[in-house]
């Protein structure tokens, strides 16, 4: 009954996955979990729920295979680009048959058959339906990536497996034995649970029936069409992986077939930073290679060549250039290019190059066929990172223009989640950028550290989709052996597990340590959760979960920001009626928006500085972000100051704009403003509240040209913060001087932290300097820099947190 578009037949005929249609089915059918890996780009992601969704699962009539078919990814950049191709394959429309739903956005109808949505969303629909009763398959795709999540997941679905099987049996015992039928809403059948990975390390998945009573079995799909050639770079630049990046690719563009290019690099800067050098050097490469094709219809004699040369260094290599380029030999871009790093196209030629033009020039091969090659066609140059806008992201899968070489810079976000069509080389700089997390201290640091082998191979994997491919390796095989972790760690001995800890309390899972977890969290990581949760009041002295807690866990959200909200609540609710109660939990909502996320105002300044140009539009920039800071700034608190912008970025008329004037984050505040609105549905859902939901929207949606709220109104809100954070408290070293207040960050002490921290000059409250304050994060960079301040009183202190008496000398 599926009738596919005939494209997409044909396509599908060339994935190995569907080869194995049957043997999956099979699978399946036999075993309540399977675990299939095959390298990325075989189809698993597309093809399997369609092999389920023909086989009848998902359907609406009561049978084994009734229930949505449930996908999980742990990016929610695959989330909407995958359902939307299999919608399409499938010629269905996405939104009905076809579903998603990720944080901020959801797309599902009535008659769903295939959900996808991130790991988060279903560890949510779990708290409320523990069975899942909805569904009839659930596939955890990526689960070799190890995220925090879907780790989570593997757990609890091993035990509902088990459960729903139990109940499925227990009924058919009732009917047998009373003759009776259990009812179609009650009736219950087993769920399939399907292991996705990318790879074949999956012993922390079925060893020793640690998980899996009956270990899964493990169905492989045979790996890429196409070997990919690695070449690993004679030496290692430790420093400038970019420029390296930057050669590499314009020396693949210009002597190598065509092709799309991917490039790995750590970040958002690093991605936008590329994607500029390159489209400047695309945009004078062909205005050059239109000149050089002037040159060759002239009759040319040498002194031209040495002009024609000029405008076109660098760019005839002949065909045989790139046959040799083997494992040993592959720098390419040191032995045919010239040192100067920044800009291939300056004045500085090669004597390979000026032999090359010469040939070209004299009819050995002209610069016509050159182009034939693809070799000096422009570059469609494609950023890839997650917080690019949803439909930006989707630019790699369309089509590009004629004789243009597609570049896609990306971060880890491509390494397995998304394959993109048409790629011939990859350009693996071998780094990628971590949060580091000292559950000590809470400090976060981000890393640009070396990948592991396994991410490695995957990046190389993505150039063998379409056609025998390259991948370059920024780094030398000595590196790459001696350096290289086999794998990479699972997130859940990478970050502070305070929110796990608190859903799995809530869903009743007592015994955290007995919880079948692919990789058990550290025992010091789950003893900070507790002092964690414990200061927040969510468990008691024995661990038990609090009234408070189990309201607390209903948030998804940081238990933190859970804490902060049901605070305001509490005092709200005992309170008088006042109209401005709606203005301060409308506050209170954006206050932990703005806490969930980073802050928008501390722009990052892009640009190399080369020219005064870039250094003018940095300066003015700076100034913009300036004069915002001061428009939105509330003395006591960061979170309060990113509150004000966000009101008034909403009530603006072209938020872009706004945005550029104000020197605001766009994306943050968009991804705040959604927060926001999820929140405040959130708080209607879960509390008796006094107040209306329409009142407190509507007292948010009156545009303020002062900060609007009061400073009692300040007071209540900061307690609240306080509350959430009670643990992250920070006094202040020394009396502050004049000098400290302009030129240096005052110094703090924080609790549990033995170096001294600071506040940066862009706080808030850096101006006063409180003494005491509390923060939700230590940001590493120079020194220790305290972000999200929030100025508390000592009887604040007193009331929600024990820490006050931690601090030794009074000033
Ligand atoms: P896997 O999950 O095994 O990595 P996928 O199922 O994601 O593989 O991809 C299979 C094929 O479908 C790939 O060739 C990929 O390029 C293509 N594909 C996946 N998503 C899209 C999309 N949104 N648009 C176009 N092609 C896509
Ligand atoms: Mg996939």
């Amino acid at each position: 009954h599926v009738r596919r578009p005939k494209e997409v037949e044909s396509k599908r005929m060339d994935l190995p996955i569907v080869m194995m249609e049957q043997e999956i089915m099979e699978a399946i059918s036999e075993n309540v979990s399977v675990i299939i890996c095959g390298e990325t780009g075989c189809g698993k992601t597309t093809q399997v729920p369609q092999f389920l969704y023909e086989a009848g699962f998902g359907s609406k009539k009561c049978t084994t295979r009734s229930g949505m078919i449930g996908v999980t990814q742990p990016r929610r950049v695959a989330v909407l680009a995958t359902a939307r191709r299999v919608a399409f394959e499938l010629g269905l429309g996405l939104g009905k048959e076809v579903g998603f739903q990720v944080r901020h956005d959801k797309r599902i109808g009535d008659n769903c058959s295939i959900k996808f949505m991130t790991d988060g969303i279903l560890l949510r629909e779990l708290q409320n339906d523990f069975l899942l009763k909805r569904y009839s398959t659930i596939i955890l795709d990526e689960a070799h990536e190890r995220s925090l999540n879907t780790d989570i997941l593997t757990g609890m679905l091993s035990r509902i497996i088990v459960q729903r099987q139990e109940i499925h049996k227990q009924q058919k015992a009732f009917e047998v034995s009373t003759g009776k039928t259990v009812s179609p809403e009650k009736k219950m059948f087993p769920l399939r649970l399907i292991l996705m990975s990318a790879t074949m390390r999956v012993e922390d998945f079925v060893s020793g029936g640690k998980i899996f009573a009956n270990p899964p079995p493990v169905i492989q799909v045979p790996t890429r069409q196409y070997p990919v050639t690695i070449h690993f770079s004679k030496r290692t630049d430790i420093v400038d992986y970019i420029g390296q990046a930057y050669k590499k690719i314009m020396s693949i563009h210009k002597r190598l077939p065509s092709g799309g290019v991917l490039v790995f690099v750590t970040g958002q800067r690093e991605v936008e930073y590329l994607c500029r050098k390159l489209r400047k050097a695309s945009v004078e490469m062909t205005r050059n290679s239109s000149s050089q094709v002037a040159a060759v219809v002239s009759d040319v004699g040498m002194e031209e060549i040495d002009d024609a040369f000029k405008m076109e260094e660098g760019e005839s290599e002949t065909e045989e250039g790139f046959t040799c380029y083997d494992e040993d030999d592959c720098d390419l871009s040191e032995s045919d290019l010239d040192g100067d790093g920044d800009d291939v196209l300056g004045e500085n030629g090669n004597f390979a190059s000026l032999r090359a033009a010469f040939e070209a020039l004299s009819g050995k091969k002209t610069s016509l066929e050159q182009s034939d090659s693809g070799s000096v066609g422009a570059l469609s140059v494609l950023p890839l990172y997650a917080m690019l806008p949803g439909s930006a992201q989707l630019r790699v899968f369309e089509d590009i223009k004629e004789g243009e070489r597609l570049v896609v810079v990306a971060t880890n976000v491509a390494e397995t989640s998304l394959t993109i069509p048409g790629i011939k080389y990859v350009v693996d700089t071998g780094r990628e950028k971590v949060k580091k997390y000292n559950s000590s201290n809470g400090m976060e640091t981000y890393e640009v550290q070396w990948i592991s082998k396994a991410s490695a191979a995957q990046r190389a994997g993505r150039a063998g989709r379409t056609g025998a491919g390259h991948c370059y390796r920024l780094y030398s095989s000595a590196v790459f052996n001696n350096i290289f972790a086999d794998f990479s760690t699972a997130e859940i001995l990478k970050i502070p597990v305070d929110g796990v800890v608190l859903l799995m309390k809530s869903m009743g899972i007592k015994e955290i340590t007995k919880f079948p977890f692919p990789t058990p969290p550290e025992a010091k990581a789950l003893v900070e959760a507790e002092v964690c949760l414990k200061s927040l009041e969510a468990v008691d002295c024995d661990g038990k979960l609090t009234p408070l807690g189990k309201a607390m866990s209903h948030y998804p959200m940081s238990p933190r920001h859970s804490r902060m909200l049901l605070t305001v609540i509490q005092i709200l609710n005992k309170g008088r009626g006042s109209a401005r109660r709606n203005l301060i939990l409308g506050y209170a909502l954006a206050a932990a928006a703005a806490l969930s996320l980073s802050n928008p105002l501390v722009m990052q300044f892009e640009g190399d500085d080369k020219t005064e140009d870039e250094k003018r539009k940095k300066k003015k920039l700076k100034e913009a972000a300036k004069t915002a800071r001061a428009k939105f700034f509330n003395p006591t608190s960061d979170a309060l100051t990113v509150a004000y912008a966000l009101q008034c970025f909403e009530l603006s008329e072209n938020q872009p704009q706004f945005c550029e004037e104000h020197s605001l984050h766009l994306k943050t505040m968009e991804e705040m403003s959604k927060l926001r609105k999820q929140l405040l549905h959130l708080v209607f859902n879960q509390q008796d509240l006094l107040l209306k939901m329409e009142d407190v929207q509507g007292a948010w949606m009156v545009y303020s040209n002062k900060h609007p709220l009061k400073l009692n109104e300040e007071e209540l809100l900061g307690q609240a913060i306080c509350a959430g954070w009670a643990d992250r408290v920070a006094r202040r070293v020394r009396r502050l001087s004049e000098e400290d207040r302009k030129v240096n960050a005052p110094r703090y002490e924080a609790h549990k932290v033995s170096e001294t921290v600071f506040l940066h000059r862009w706080s808030s409250v850096s101006r006063t300097a409180p003494e005491f304050l509390v923060y939700s994060e230590l940001v590493d960079r120079k020194r220790p820099y305290i972000h999200g301040a929030t100025r508390v009183k000592p009887e604040w202190l007193a009331r929600y947190s024990r820490y006050l008496c931690s601090f030794s000398a009074p000033l």
